[in-house]
Order: structure tokens, then sequence, then C-alpha cells
């Protein structure tokens, strides 16, 4: 049999199992929490560049950081991975990054594009990066379908969650099997909050552009 007194105690230990499942259950990697990230990236400065087109300038080169990044990914955990990208931008990279973490926007990977998953004949391949979705920056390369050099090559350009964000034009889409739905969590659209973010500091949107979209895209260039 119940009584007021033991009923009060039964609802008290109720609340405190439900607390602690809610809480709790989010404490193991869960990305609002200071627990361990996953580490999808832990190059050294070295490997990070090994294998750089052996045109690039030095001037250019010497202008790159390594960055570390912390991201909530697919899987609702914290990652931690690595962003190469020119040194002045450090500080508006971590405002975006943090911003994305406040606002749970689900980022795959940042991994390096020199990473051996990334390469083709031992050199850096922007479709194998694009294709395994991950979030990338500086790369020595062309313009997509271009004679002139990316602003990625200047370490000036950052690419996010391509899969869902890819690059179209006049039909063809980048990376294959990708598609653009404006309506899901990890997609960029124009009044998105990360979007706004790089437009208050000063950096294009590749989804703004006319002649073709590039959603995955942001660049900044030199004032
Ligand atoms: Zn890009």
């Amino acid at each position: 049999m119940m009584n007021k007194y033991t009923h009060s105690i039964s609802c008290l230990m109720f609340i405190f199992f439900a607390v602690t499942v809610c809480f709790g259950g989010q404490a193991n990697g869960s990305c609002l929490t200071g627990s361990a990230a996953v580490i999808d990236s832990k190059m050294t400065e070295a490997e990070a560049f090994d294998g750089l087109a052996s045109n690039c300038p030095d001037k250019i080169r010497r202008k790159q950081k390594l960055l570390t990044v912390e991201y909530c990914s697919f899987d609702g955990k914290l990652h931690r991975g690595q962003l190469v990208i020119d040194a002045a931008l450090e500080k508006d990279i971590k405002k975006v990054f943090a911003l994305a973490r406040k606002k749970r926007f689900p980022i795959y990977s940042v991994i390096p594009i020199a990473d051996k998953r990334f390469r083709k004949d031992g050199r850096w391949d922007d479709d194998l990066s694009m294709v395994a979705n991950n979030t990338s920056g500086f790369n020595y390369r062309l313009s997509v379908g271009s004679s002139h050099l990316s602003k990625h090559a200047y370490g000036r350009a950052i690419d996010i969650n391509p899969m869902q964000n890819p690059y179209i034009k006049n039909g063809a889409v980048l990376p294959s099997g990708a598609t653009y739905k404006p309506q899901t969590s990890r997609t960029l659209t124009k009044n998105h909050p990360i979007v706004q973010e790089f437009i208050r500091l000063g950096w294009t949107w590749g989804g703004n552009w006319t002649s073709l979209k590039d959603y995955q895209h942001f660049e900044k260039p030199l004032q």
C-alpha cells in the first residue's frame, strides 16, 4: 500500500532517475559537454603539407597555418580535426566554428587534404575530399573548370559539408551523388546563421553566386 509519504519518495526517485538519464546520458561524447573528442585528424605540420604541389610559391606556403578545430559531427559527438588556412583568417575561422558548435550545426569531418585518403597518384585530390564529405581549406589548385587559381590555393577559402552543399553548374553536380536539400540541418542556406556570420566577417558565399552555385564554399578576398 502506498501512503502519501512513500508516494512522495517514489516521485522524487523518479525525478532523480529522469534527470540522471536525461543529462547524464548526454555526457558521453556529447558535443555540448567537455568530454573527450573523437579525433578525426592529428597531423604534424610536416604531414599536413606533405605532397603539396611543387609549383606552390614559398610566399603562399609560408602564410598557411595548421589549426585545430572542434565540431559536432553527424553522430552527435564532439570531434577534433584540423584545417589548413591563411593564418590571417584564424580568428574568423574560430568564430565560425564556435558558432557552429553553439548552434549544433553538424560538420562531418575536418581533415587536411594531405591525408592519405584524399590522395590520387600521391597528389592532393579535391574530388576525393568532397566525396568523403570532408571540410577543407588550403589546396594549391585551380578553380573547378577554369585556368585561374582558386581562393583555396591561397588558403583563403573553406568548403563545408560538400555532400549536403554541392557545387552546381549547368546541371553538373560536384561531388557526384550529392544533392542540395535546403531544409536539412546539415545544409547551408542564405539565412543560415553560419552563412550570416561569414558574411558579417567579410567573406563571400558561393550560394549567393548567380553564374553557378557553390553552396559549400566561402572565401575571403585579400583587402
Ligand atoms: Zn571551395
